[in-house]
């Protein structure tokens, strides 16, 4: 295997990160899930030490939640020398109930009931 040929021209993206690329972390932008390449995935048989790059991207999927390897980003390694990898997470997939959502829930096992309740009249 010689994979010294051909630098991808994505890697200028991220050209502030040093040191091996093979030992960058790799974040799932779906989830948040981080692919460390220190630990592997052992739920997916994945050993430790096996770089992301080295992954096969065709059947990798995040553990978490089966995202393909495009919807990683490479975070850099984990001894960055300074806080690359901020808090990126603004609390989506918060989804709860509003008060509305929660009235047509109501309003609707209501009418429903309103509505068997006048065929009921009706047979008689
Ligand atoms: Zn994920």
């Amino acid at each position: 295997m010689n994979d010294a040929s051909g630098e991808s021209p994505a890697a200028e993206a991220v050209a502030e990160v040093t040191g091996d690329p093979a030992s960058h972390r790799f974040e799932c932008r779906s989830c948040g899930f981080v692919y460390d390449p220190a630990e592997g995935v052992k739920k997916v048989g994945i050993e430790p030490g096996t770089a992301f790059l080295d992954l096969d991207p065709l059947s990798f999927r995040c553990p978490v939640c089966r995202s393909k390897v495009g919807a990683f980003k490479d975070i850099g390694p984990r001894d960055k020398p300074s806080g690359f990898e901020e808090n990126l997470n603004f609390g989506l997939g918060v989804n709860r109930l509003t008060p509305g959502q929660k009235n047509v829930l109501i309003f609707g096992g209501f009418a429903l009931a309103f509505a068997f309740f006048l065929s009921l009249y009706s047979l008689r």
